[in-house]
């Protein structure tokens, strides 16, 4: 049995003439860069993420850059985040020239360890990006504390969690500003790249529309330098149809990790695999990854033999950006972020898409309980 990590072809059938409704439509417009299929798109993701506004752009990436600029962060300034993240958080913060600064994960959230954040802080510090990873929220409350404290702006990235709920409370909803990534693996992907932006003023919405188009004010009157990251009228018809599917697919991925969590513990796993746990605080996990995590040094020889028998898996993620060759000016050294480290060795993720049946789940349970045996 042939197991793909992602199989969106299951997911696009169903909606087909829907899509290609919507997509004809914008054809016949000939209307492509923003306009009303992006303020539709824009409202109905405001409305979604219970936040004040939404601003339709180009990508996750750009969502995250953008919101910096809003805030007017620069060469000098030192922004906040966590090494394990997809290197988009942390390549947005040197982007706008500000200087990254990690502080270590909670191990079983994978996100921000609260209990670190108030030690990084310095007289420099302008900002803290939260990345709610894999579908899962940090624990915002005391990150929100120390934020307020010390007057930083709050971005969440929330690229791999739209609709994820931390206490009741929806992802990009509590920050000042929330990242969304529409790219085609995220739970709710485009036909391309596409992101958004919420936030929690008029004022910052506004702004941000601004910047997303070079800083037009008014057509050819510049206030600032922004950029091109407006998202296109194709995208966000194609995301409106799907973002009504989105509760659904989300579901559909919880009831899958439930399935997998009984599936290990009957397995007699322990010592050998760690599956992800929610956190100790109330959530709502919307499992954009399930990744498990393999003990004993057995990772990637795990992985080489899922993938010889056609079990799609792939790590979520490999080195920690502390590490990395483009941030060695910031002088990271192996060990300076332990359990980040220790991640990016032990984590595998492993087929959780909405259709995936339980018939694969067993058969990947059967494969890594055989070969970890
Ligand atoms: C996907 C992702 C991004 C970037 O989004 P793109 O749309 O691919 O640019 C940023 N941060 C995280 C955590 C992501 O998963």
């Amino acid at each position: 049995m042939s197991i793909p990590l992602l199989d969106l072809r299951a997911q696009y059938a169903p909606l087909k003439e829907e899509i290609l409704k919507v997509i004809s439509e914008v054809c016949d417009s000939q209307h492509f860069i923003l306009g009303p299929k992006v303020e539709q798109l824009e409202q109905e993701i405001a409305a979604y993420c219970r936040s004040t506004a939404a601003v339709g752009v180009t990508s996750g990436s750009d969502a995250l850059i953008v919101a910096l600029m809003a805030e007017g962060i620069k060469a000098g300034d030192e922004v906040i985040t966590t090494p394990f993240t997809f290197f988009a958080t942390v390549g947005a913060i040197a982007r706008v020239g500000a200087t990254p600064v990690f502080v270590d994960i909670d191990p079983v959230t994978f996100n921000l360890d609260p209990a670190k954040l108030e030690a990084a802080v310095t007289e420099r510090t302008r900002a803290v990006i939260p990345v709610h990873l894999f579908g899962q929220m940090a624990d915002m409350d005391p990150i929100m504390a120390v934020a307020r404290e010390h007057n930083l702006v709050v971005i969440e990235d929330a690229c791999q969690a739209i609709g994820a709920e931390y206490r009741g409370r929806r992802a990009g909803s509590i920050g000042d500003y929330g990242a969304f990534s529409f790219f085609p693996s995220k739970n709710l992907g485009c036909f391309g790249d596409g992101g958004a932006v919420t936030c929690n003023t008029r004022e910052r919405a506004d702004l941000l529309k601004i910047l997303r188009n070079h800083g037009q004010s008014r057509t050819y009157i510049h206030d600032y330098v922004g950029g091109n990251f407006r998202l296109d009228a194709l995208q966000a018809a194609i995301l409106s149809v799907k973002l009504r599917e989105l509760d659904n697919w989300s579901a559909a991925r919880q009831r899958n990790a439930a399935e997998y969590h009984q599936m290990f513990a009957a397995a007699g796993l322990d010592g050998k695999v760690v599956t992800p746990a929610e956190a100790s605080y109330p959530v709502r996990h919307i499992y954009n990854q399930y990744c498990i995590r393999v003990k004993n040094g057995r990772r990637d020889a795990l992985r080489e033999h899922l993938l010889s028998k056609g079990i799609g898996c792939a790590i979520y993620y490999p080195l920690s950006l502390h590490l990395q060759n483009c941030f060695a000016y910031l002088g990271g050294r192996p060990g300076d972020f332990p359990v980040s480290e220790a991640a990016t060795s032990e984590v595998l993720a492993l087929p959780i898409y909405g259709e995936s049946t339980t018939d694969q789940r067993a058969c990947v349970v059967d494969a890594i309980a055989k070969f970890l045996a």
